[in-house]
């Protein structure tokens, strides 16, 4: 019989995590990738290396739900109490099994080192429970079911550092998890630039509150946002049946904003664009210093598309090599819309693109000729689309630097898709 779990806890294990000594990547991990498989995640718990509050945290979170993931502890040392201490929750024996200790003899035997018996403890496991393989490290993982008044309860124990967890996660608990549901959730993300998150949901208001299936969920990073529709469906069914329609519908709604689908980024959209139509672009970089250049080879395949970038941070060199007039400057300063477009003209001369970008700005935290921080300029030029945009970024806290540097140089390379789909 499938048990369609629908909800779990995630419980991570060990007093450096409490300390703030290790930071809790792997809640974040796994609280990803069930999501992505369906499962609702209800809580996250954190607790240390101490057997009486593990027990405790077990208790609690077997009576909101049949799944627990746990990570920690996992090791032969004397403080590493997880395997223990949920054998002693479910009232289950420690048996010694033969095939682990024989694979620990080899991997110590290979590796010339020589075995202690701490080691040995590794080979102890709850009986009944389905033994994890750890291909990064000794510590095998668990699944433990147990029936706890009449309800069967799972338990996923998982060793902590996170190479050996996440490869034990991807390959053994994901299938199993998979096995166990008839149901699979397939999601599709749509990714917003030039609109926020609240004028976005006000125009999705009527399904995000009605739809149950699939779901509509909207998330704000810098200067974009992103809609993730979400459909549980049978194993067997095509997703796009549930995701087709919510799709129309978002995008004649919003399909000027929506720049894809892909979660690359809009510098991921641009590779594509411009291979599509094998066209090149340049940039000319003042406040972003170097950003567009950074973010357009991040991506595979930039060579393709990206002619070069210049950082011209000095007025010197805004002159002599991109050749913005030196009255632009001296009569409309650096941060204005005269040299952004004579920048984004000068880049696209000299280095033979189709398009040329520029930004111009002052990313703060002071004001800078005059000009308030948070005020930049980015241009795009070409042939069939030129266009001069004045971005007014000041959010008012004091480490806005990067932020303001990061929508500036997103900016530009939406421009540089919309000069793109012109050709
Ligand atoms: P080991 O055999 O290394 O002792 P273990 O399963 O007993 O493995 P822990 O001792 O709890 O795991 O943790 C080992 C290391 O793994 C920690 O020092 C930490 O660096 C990392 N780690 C543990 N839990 C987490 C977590 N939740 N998020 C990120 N890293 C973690």
């Amino acid at each position: 019989m499938k048990s369609n779990i629908k909800k779990a806890e995630i419980l991570c294990i060990g007093t450096e995590l409490l300390m703030g000594n290790v930071i809790n990547t792997n809640a974040a991990f796994i609280g990803q990738k069930l999501a992505q498989i369906g499962i609702g995640i209800y809580r996250h718990t954190v607790v240390g290396d101490n057997s009486v509050r593990l027990k405790d945290a077990l208790k609690q979170a077997f009576e909101r739900v049949d799944l627990v993931i746990a990570t920690g502890g996992l090791g032969p040392t004397e403080d590493d109490i997880s395997k223990e201490t949920a054998a002693e929750f479910f009232n289950l024996k420690l048996i010694e099994n033969k095939d682990i200790l024989e694979s620990l003899e080899c991997f110590f035997k290979k590796s010339k080192i020589s075995m202690s018996e701490n080691n040995k403890k590794q080979a102890i496991v709850p009986e009944d429970s389905i033994i994890l393989e750890n291909k990064n490290g000794t510590a095998p993982g668990y699944i433990i079911k147990k029936e706890i008044s009449g309800i069967e309860k799972t338990l996923i124990l998982l060793p902590g550092p996170p190479k050996e967890m996440k490869l034990m996660f991807e390959k053994s608990v994901i299938p199993y998890l998979e096995k166990l549901s008839d149901e699979k959730l397939v999601s599709k993300e749509f990714y917003f630039f030039g609109i926020g998150e609240s004028s976005l949901e006000d125009k999705l208001k009527d399904i995000i509150n009605t739809q149950t299936n699939p779901t509509i969920a909207t998330y704000a990073k810098e200067g974009e946002v992103m809609v993730r529709v979400t459909a549980s469906v049978p194993n067997t069914s095509e997703s796009d049946d549930y995701i087709l329609p919510i799709e129309k519908i978002i995008i004649s709604r919003l399909g000027e904003y929506c720049y894809s689908t892909h979660s690359d980024g809009i510098e991921g959209e641009v590779v594509r664009i411009l291979k599509d139509k094998k066209i090149k672009f340049a940039s000319a970089e003042s406040c972003t210093g170097g950003l567009i250049s950074k973010r357009i080879t991040d991506i595979s395949g930039s060579s393709s598309v990206f002619e070069c970038g210049i950082c011209a941070y000095s007025n010197e060199v805004k002159v002599s090599t991109l050749g913005v007039d030196k009255s632009t400057i001296d009569n409309f300063t650096a941060i204005s819309k005269e040299t952004a477009i004579e920048m984004a003209k000068g880049i696209r001369r000299i280095s033979g693109a189709q398009i040329g970008v520029a930004t111009t700005g002052n990313a703060g935290p002071l004001d800078s000729e005059g000009k308030p921080v948070g005020l930049v300029y980015v241009a795009v030029d070409s042939d069939n689309f030129s266009h001069v945009a004045e971005l007014n970024l000041d959010r008012g806290y004091t480490e806005q630097r990067e932020t303001i540097r990061n929508i500036s140089a997103s900016y530009a390379l939406n421009l540089v898709r919309l000069a793109a789909q012109k050709f």
